[in-house]
C-alpha cells in the first residue's frame, strides 16, 4: 500500500494565502472526492501538489510514502507516481498523442526497460476502445484542435496508459455530456485497485453516481471542513452548502 499525505498545507499566490492548513490522506485502492463552492481552493489544491511554480507553499507537509513531494522537481514527481489531469489541458504542437504517450511512459523507466513498440500499440488501442476514442485520436497533435469532451477522454487515456500511483482529477466533469461522463467514469473505474489511489475534485455530485468515492471532503475557505462517506456528496447535492457553514460557524 502506498500512501499520499497532505499535512498543515499552507498555499500562497501572489502573496495572497489560499490554503490555510489543509489535511488530507489518501491510500491507493480508495478514491477520495474533494467538494466544495467555487474559489474555496480545490484547484490550488491540486496545483501545489503538482508543484506549479505560482503557487508558495508556506508551511505543511506533502508526502508520498514518506517522501517529500515538495522537494522534488515536476517530473520527478511524475516519476515518483503522481498524475494530475489538469482544469484547462494546454495545447502543445507537433508531438502527436501516441509519441507523447510513448515518451511519457518510458520516462518513468530506467533505461533499457522502455516499453515495446508492439506493446505499446495494443495497450493503446485496448484503452482507447475502452474510452470510445477513435483510433485517428492517436496521431492527432496533443490536444490541437480536441473539443473539451475528446481533452477529458485523452486524459483518462493518459491516466490508464501512465498507471500512476496516485491520480489528482480536477474538474473532469466540467463540460462533459452524460455519455463522456460515462465513459470518463469507466476509464477511472477500471483503474481502480491495490496500486491506484485518487482525488477527484468536482464541484457537482453528479460524477459521483459513476465513480463512487470511498470518501467525500468538503472544502471550504482553504481548508477541509468536513470528512465523510458518500452520502455527504448526496447531501450537499440537496442542500447545498450552507447548513455545513452554518453548522460550523463559518462566515461568508
Ligand atoms: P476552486 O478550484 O476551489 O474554485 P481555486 O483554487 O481555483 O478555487 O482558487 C482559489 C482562490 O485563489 C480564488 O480566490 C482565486 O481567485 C485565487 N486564484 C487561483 N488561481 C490564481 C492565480 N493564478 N492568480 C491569482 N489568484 C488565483
Ligand atoms: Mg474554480
Ligand atoms: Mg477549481
Amino acid at each position: 500500500m502506498s500512501t499520499l499525505e497532505i499535512k498543515g498545507l499552507h498555499v500562497e499566490i501572489e502573496g495572497k494565502e489560499i490554503l490555510k492548513g489543509v489535511d488530507l490522506t489518501i491510500n491507493t485502492n480508495e478514491i477520495h472526492a474533494v467538494m466544495g463552492p467555487n474559489g474555496t481552493g480545490k484547484s490550488t489544491l491540486a496545483s501545489a501538489i503538482m508543484g506549479h511554480p505560482k503557487y508558495v507553499v508556506t508551511a505543511g507537509t506533502v508526502t508520498l510514502d514518506g517522501e517529500d513531494v515538495l522537494e522534488m522537481e515536476v517530473d520527478e514527481r511524475a516519476k515518483a507516481g503522481l498524475f494530475l489531469a489538469m482544469q484547462y489541458p494546454s495545447e502543445i504542437s507537433g508531438v502527436t498523442n501516441a509519441d507523447f504517450l510513448r515518451s511519457a511512459i518510458n520516462s518513468k523507466r530506467e533505461e533499457g526497460e522502455e516499453i515495446s513498440l508492439m506493446k505499446f500499440i495494443r495497450e493503446l488501442d485496448s484503452k482507447m476502445e475502452t474510452l470510445e476514442m477513435n483510433q485517428e485520436m492517436a496521431q492527432r497533435y496533443l490536444n490541437e484542435g480536441f473539443s473539451g469532451g475528446e481533452k477529458k477522454r485523452n486524459e483518462i487515456l493518459q491516466l490508464m496508459m501512465l498507471k500512476p500511483k496516485f491520480a489528482i482529477l480536477d474538474e473532469i466533469d466540467s463540460g462533459l455530456d452524460i455519455d463522456a461522463l460515462k465513459v470518463v467514469s469507466k476509464g477511472v473505474n477500471e483503474m481502480r485497485g491495490e496500486n491506484f489511489g485518487c482525488l477527484i475534485i468536482t464541484h457537482y455530485q453528479r460524477l459521483l453516481n459513476y465513480i463512487t468515492p470511498d470518501k467525500v471532503h468538503v472544502m471550504m475557505q482553504g481548508r477541509v471542513v468536513k470528512s465523510g462517506g458518500p452520502e455527504l456528496a448526496q447531501k450537499l447535492e440537496a442542500q447545498g452548502y450552507d447548513w455545513i457553514k452554518e453548522e460550523l460557524g463559518i462566515e461568508d
